[in-house]
């Protein structure tokens, strides 16, 4: 094809536009990746999950995709990519805080949960320096074969029966290029949704969160300021740790360098209360130290090394996310909220979905089928109302962490039934199973039915909070491969493979199955290291 046109124009390059161009590229695809900036740039949603590692592996070994293989494990990414910067994630740890107390050391009975997503460091999810990360992405399409033009700004997009005209301008001279297919992943920057006028669909999205975040040097461990805290599973702050406040809650991400990525996501009321708005990201950043002594103790002497920011609301949602000759990518299409680190494992099982779609289609109308792109659309827009039923239910028992941590019992649940099916059983069509346990008919309803319940408590209208931690346990049990919801464990949850032994039966598979599998978990399989 001339320069001017191609047969796939991907709209954006995070990290997820970048790996879909160079799946296609992969599979003989003419592709164009359009990119408003330039790389390195900064840029958040950085914390993976078991799920978001099994994707890149899939892609890995579908399209032979070495480095993401490498990448999908702390141990394999420091022995092959160190210069990318990474942070361990051994799993999620979260901690209650009330105004003006430091954090409450009552050992066993702390406001403290700790879920492992890993049984050692070596297998251990990452967080992304997105920085380098999306850089190395670009650059390994580049190499694939993607004809990459950054500093491009796109003024118009003209869809008709055959494709799209795309047209603006390409490092200052003009640009019109003709693509038989669009695929938006511009983000909540939306670009398809400005051109075509997609409509917003906010209103099936119940969260509402506004976000003050930055990157810091110089963060103190909550081991550090705690000390004293019984073990847990792994060591608290290398993990994805979750500060629940009054206003809202803190994600806390330190990468191995000492670099940490945090931010406040506050409640419309937390942020009502404490005055947030645009140009007082640094004195209501002041005010939650101050008001929260132990989250004072940490970032109180850090360096701001990317400067705070205020964002007065994260959701988006879109009322469609195809069309005829036009795909949006996750992030482009809905954001709930950073709550549970969905984002990149979402934005990368679709990067997979399309990419088969691409595949099925190369020997003959060389665009995705109409059915197959109606399949995406609805799963797509399926997944947006659990994450969004899920994270609201959060919300919701945030109040009490006794609450939140039985709640949180369902999403643990869900992916870790997920991930272990997964690994164990690799079926052609993973990719399309649907994320967050949507068309699993035991999983499915329960991130609805708990935040019906949790309003009622909220409510005043259900006064049983203890009834609602043990309706969570029965529900998850016919998926419990983890041990989770269970008060022995005093909030500790480690990846316990015994258990998984004796929980064959919930996964179909006899003990035998289970014992032959066990170094897929572990990270000792061939072709681990
Ligand atoms: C506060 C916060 C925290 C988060 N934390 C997590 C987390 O811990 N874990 C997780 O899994 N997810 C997280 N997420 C979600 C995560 O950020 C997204 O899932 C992820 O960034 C999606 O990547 P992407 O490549 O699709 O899009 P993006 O990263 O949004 O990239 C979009 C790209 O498109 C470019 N672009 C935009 N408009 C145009 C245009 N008109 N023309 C050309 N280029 C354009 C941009 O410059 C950018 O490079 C978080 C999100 C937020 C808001």
């Amino acid at each position: 094809m001339s320069a001017d046109s191609c047969e796939v124009a991907i709209v954006g390059s995070g990290f997820a536009g970048s790996l879909l161009a160079r799946v296609l590229a992969v599979q003989g695809y003419d592709v164009v990746l359009l990119e408003r900036g330039t790389h390195p740039r900064f840029a958040i949603g950085e914390s993976t999950t078991p799920l978001a590692n099994l994707s890149l592996e899939r892609l890995a070994a579908r399209y032979g995709l070495a480095d993401c293989h490498r990448l999908a494990a702390h141990g394999r990414w420091l022995a092959h990519h160190a210069e990318l910067r990474r942070g361990l994630k051994r799993g999620f740890t979260f901690y209650r805080h009330h105004p003006e107390e430091p954090f409450a050391d009552r050992g066993l009975e702390s406001e403290r949960l700790l879920v492992a997503a890993s049984p050692h460091a070596r297998v251990a999810d990452t967080h992304w320096l997105r920085a380098d990360v999306d850089h190395h992405f670009v650059r390994e399409a580049i190499g694939a074969g993607v004809d990459y033009r950054d500093r491009t700004e796109l003024t118009g997009a003209d869809l008709g029966d055959d494709g799209a005209v795309l047209s603006g301008s390409w490092r200052g001279a003009p640009l019109t290029l003709k693509a038989r297919f669009v695929v938006d992943a511009s983000g909540p920057a939306g670009f398809l949704a400005h051109q075509l006028g997609i409509a917003s669909a906010l209103e099936r999205t119940s969260t509402r969160s506004s976000l003050l975040f930055g990157h810091f040097d110089g963060v103190r461990t909550m081991r550090e300021l705690v000390p004293g805290l019984p073990e847990g599973p792994y060591a608290d702050d290398w993990a994805a740790v979750h500060h629940l406040i009054e206003e809202g809650w803190m994600y806390s991400l330190r990468f191995d360098d000492g670099v940490t990525s945090a931010g406040f996501l506050l409640t419309p009321r937390g942020a009502a209360s404490l005055g947030a708005g645009s140009g007082e990201a640094a004195r209501v950043w002041s005010a939650l130290l101050e008001r929260y002594p132990t989250i004072g103790g940490a970032f109180g002497g850090a360096r701001e090394i990317v400067p705070l920011r205020y964002v007065p609301r994260v959701q988006h949602r879109l009322a469609a996310g195809t069309g005829a000759r036009w795909a949006l990518l996750p992030h482009a299409f809905a954001f709930v909220d950073p709550l549970y680190s969905t984002g990149i494992a979402w934005s990368l099982r679709a990067v997979e979905r399309l990419g088969l779609a691409f595949e099925e289609a190369a020997a003959t109308a060389r665009v995705p089928a109409a059915e197959v792109l109606a399949r995406y659309g609805e799963a797509m827009a399926a997944e947006a109302d659990q994450i969004d039923r899920l994270v609201a239910g959060a919300y919701a028992s945030m109040a009490s962490f006794e609450l939140f941590a039985a709640h949180a019992m369902l999403y643990f649940a869900t992916v870790s039934f997920a991930e272990v099916g997964q690994r164990l059983v690799p079926v052609a069509d993973a990719a399309w199973s649907g994320f967050l346990g949507v068309g699993d008919p035991v999983l499915e309803p329960l991130p609805g039915e708990a935040l019906r319940r949790l309003r009622a408590l909220e409510a005043g209208r259900d006064r049983d909070g203890a009834a609602f931690a043990a309706w969570v346990a029965e529900s998850i049990a016919p998926r419990n491969v983890a041990g989770l919801a269970d008060p022995a464990r005093k909030k500790l949850y480690p990846v316990d493979l015994e258990v998984l032994l004796d929980r064959h039966a919930l996964l179909g598979l006899d003990r035998a199955q289970i014992v032959e599998g066990l170094p897929k978990l572990r990270g000792s399989a061939p072709g681990d290291v």
